[in-house]
């Protein structure tokens, strides 16, 4: 046996590779991955990158030089096909099989495709890797009616880069609101007013039946109420499903993404899994959820890497989030599900604000529009289990940063 290998090189698989390196692991490190480019942004592909505002260069987390600096083998461009944890080999495509001490997936996510006549039409396109964004790119310079399927936060950071570039938007949603399983009613209907201000056309409570073609290209979608709605392109952003396939193939226990304990440690004391393909049990939530973002992708996976290199430091960072739509800035930090009351701070009607929600009595999540110093305040609090009362949160000239300094915090 020999070394860490890590499959996937985003920010799960990269900040792995480095927190065990930084934390004394010794050994080999050995990142594959399959696609061909060095590891770069994910998050701007829907928002800079496709409004023309990043190119693929702006996009590198890390080059070559970084991983031969700090001894770590990066393999572009080879996927790792299955594992076998008697031998403890990983194989992989086209090249030879690779031996662990350790292993830790980080394969991601992948887009949940749509099953309905015509969703394989040309012109159907997804988001979520930089070839699907060059490829959405190259598509929207020509096209001039997009509909967008899936009102989440793919779906409209595209309709507002879409917008931008003059095309004309219609968003369907299924839901009756945008955003339904993320953010609040209040911040979905502010979301909702800003597209359609921008122009965008958004139908909510719509299913749609089939997509139409012409000569193999998109030119239609059916709406489930009979509408028809003319399209050059269709881009889908139906939600994500983790890429854990190759972990139930070994027999790891799985549930909606690779069961981790709070070091990153799966069914198997040497294998390791963290960000959009794992599945822990988070305190913030109270529940077993699988996160997808770039904060917990990154910070699970340190957790992950220091327990491989033999320290400790459990994950337990508070959940955030960040979508940038047109001039809004939505930051979310920690889980506002299930809460039983709310308090607005600051102002919908000047689009700069901030929804702290509770459940009974606790303060849980903090949804802020255009208000980052508020978000930093809001990660402290929730980390040291601190609530403001409702009325200290509407009282502008109350400051948070007053309240006691968190102790026992989690990590913020
Ligand atoms: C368009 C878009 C916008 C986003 N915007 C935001 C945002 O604003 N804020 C935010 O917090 N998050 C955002 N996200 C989510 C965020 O990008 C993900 O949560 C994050 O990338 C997860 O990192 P990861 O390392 O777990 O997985 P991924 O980034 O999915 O990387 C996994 C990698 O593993 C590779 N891989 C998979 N299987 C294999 C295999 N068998 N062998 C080799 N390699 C393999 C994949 O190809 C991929 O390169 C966005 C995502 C998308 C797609």
């Amino acid at each position: 046996m020999t070394g860490l290998v890590v499959i996937g090189a985003s920010y799960a698989g990269i900040q792995g590779a480095l927190a065990a390196r930084d934390a004394g692991y010794s050994e080999t490190i050995t990142v594959v991955a399959d696609e061909t480019w060095l590891p770069y942004q994910r998050p701007p592909l829907s928002k800079d990158f496709l409004a023309g505002a990043a190119t693929e260069e702006s996009l590198v987390l890390r080059d070559r030089a970084f991983f031969a600096n700090k001894g770590i083998d990066l393999v572009v461009g080879v996927r790792a096909v299955d594992i076998d944890r008697r031998a403890r080999k990983v194989g992989l495509a086209g090249h030879p099989e690779l031996n662990f001490d350790k292993l830790l997936i980080g394969t991601g996510s992948r887009a949940r495709r749509l099953a309905l006549p015509g969703a394989d039409l040309s012109g159907v396109l997804y988001l979520r890797t930089l070839q699907d964004a060059i490829d959405l790119r190259a598509s929207l310079l020509d096209a001039a009616e997009i509909v967008i399927v899936g009102g989440g936060f793919i779906g409209l950071e595209v309709a507002a880069s879409a917008c931008k570039l003059g095309k004309k938007v219609t968003v369907l949603e299924s839901a009756p609101r945008l955003l339904e399983r993320a953010v609040s009613p209040t911040v979905s209907e502010f979301l909702l007013d800003v597209h359609l201000q921008h122009g965008v056309d958004i139908h909510l409570g719509e299913t749609i039946v089939s997509i139409e073609g012409e000569n193999g290209l998109v030119a239609a979608v059916q709406c489930g109420n009979g509408t028809k709605i003319r399209a050059d392109l269709v881009l889908v952003g139906v939600g994500g499903l983790p890429n854990d396939q190759i972990a139930r193939d070994t027999g790891l226990s799985c549930t909606n993404g690779i069961t981790v304990d709070d070091h990153g440690r799966t069914s198997d004391p040497n294998i390791f899994a963290a960000g959009d393909c794992a599945t822990h049990y988070n305190s913030f939530a109270q529940d077993w959820i699988r996160l997808e973002s770039v904060q917990n992708a990154q910070d699970q996976a340190k957790a992950a890497g220091l327990a491989i290199a033999g320290s400790t430091g459990p994950y337990a960072s508070v959940p955030r989030f960040w979508s940038d739509q047109y001039d809004a800035k939505l930051q979310i930090v920690g889980i506002s599900r299930n809460f039983d009351d709310q308090a607005l701070r600051g102002s919908i009607d000047d689009g700069q604000f901030s929804i702290f929600y509770y459940r009974q009595g606790k303060l849980i999540a903090v949804d802020s529009i255009n208000r980052p110093g508020e978000q930093l305040a809001a990660r402290r609090l929730i980390a040291g289990g601190i609530s403001p009362t409702p009325d200290q949160v509407t009282d502008l000239s109350f400051d948070l940063k007053s309240l006691p300094k968190p102790a026992n915090a989690a990590r913020v």
